[in-house]
């Protein structure tokens, strides 16, 4: 691995820290894939239900109130399901970014069942947003060996599944289709805070918001010292989108805001990156 985007880069009109507010609206199929359809019962399924409409309602209230832009990952599957729904994401400013067609849970993947969901997913994003995603996010933290090869090959520009660091970092191989990662962590994610059920006793997670308030504020102001780092916040509209925890992200937007975050889609600060790396390379040229 070569990390290159902890070297001193500097974001945007010198901030602190580039942020990334990503969602991934996985709605009733964040249970299906994992549980079955058949062993889910009604309630836990509805749960789900709840992204559809209020969750995602207030989520998009919060951010277009915050005038911020995010990232949404969204299974080809959901897509198909809500189109509404996620056209009114792109309608508003938010990115639309590849999650699976199912929200698969499956280790044993093969790259033609990927490339398979990855066409179809296009395919209904393009008709829905007329754009074609140029991120992804494996399902339940999961990646393989073939995702990054795959990834270029599709024109892909960045994934954010690994948890390895606070850089953003860039794939080796081709320089010509460079491949970004944007590290995310499980305590950046409103499921290991907020992930309830009965079903399964590990699951049953309820922490008090200013406990998840201090500690991303914790986190957001030891990364933004170090200068050159990124937070990726990874949400539920299921999860945060309940009331209270919609407030907790409110909160949290106007506290990075106020102590000097970047705050842009996955693809804008994609993009910066990319824009850096093709300077420094013009320069070091230049210099020979
Ligand atoms: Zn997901």
């Amino acid at each position: 691995m070569v990390i290159k985007n902890g070297n001193g880069i500097v974001w945007p009109d010198n901030k602190r820290i580039a942020l990334m507010l990503t969602f991934d609206f996985d709605v009733e199929w964040l249970r299906y894939s994992r549980e079955g359809r058949r062993s889910l019962g009604f309630a836990d399924r509805s749960r789900g239900e709840y992204a559809i409409e209020e969750g995602l309602t207030r989520c998009l209230r919060v951010l277009d109130k915050q005038n911020v832009e995010s990232t949404f990952f969204v299974p080809g599957k959901v897509a198909e399901t809500y189109p509404e729904e996620v056209k009114k994401i792109a309608e508003m400013g938010h990115e639309i970014a590849y999650h699976g067609w199912e929200h698969e849970d499956s280790i044993d993947m093969t790259q033609a069942e990927e490339f398979r969901n990855m066409e179809r997913a296009e395919a209904v994003f393009r008709k829905l947003t007329g754009k074609k995603p140029t991120g992804a996010r494996g399902c339940w933290n999961m990646t393989y060996a073939f995702t990054p090869e795959l990834l270029r090959k599709r024109g892909y520009k960045y994934s954010s599944v690994m948890k390895n660091c606070d850089y953003a970092w860039m794939y080796p191989g081709d320089a010509e289709c460079p491949l970004i990662e944007f590290p995310v962590d499980h305590t950046f994610d409103d499921y290991t805070f907020f992930f309830f059920t009965f079903n399964t006793p590990q699951h049953r997670s309820n922490y008090p918001i200013d406990y998840v308030f201090d500690y991303w504020t914790d986190a957001f102001e030891e990364l933004a010292s170090e200068g050159d780092k990124i937070m990726v916040l990874k949400l539920h509209p299921q999860l945060i989108g309940r009331a209270s925890r919609a407030v907790l992200l409110d909160r949290f937007i106007t506290y990075a805001k106020d102590h000097d975050a970047w705050i842009a889609s996955c693809n804008e600060v994609a993009d910066y990156i990319l824009e850096q790396e093709m300077k420094t390379t013009e320069e070091r040229r230049s210099q020979r």
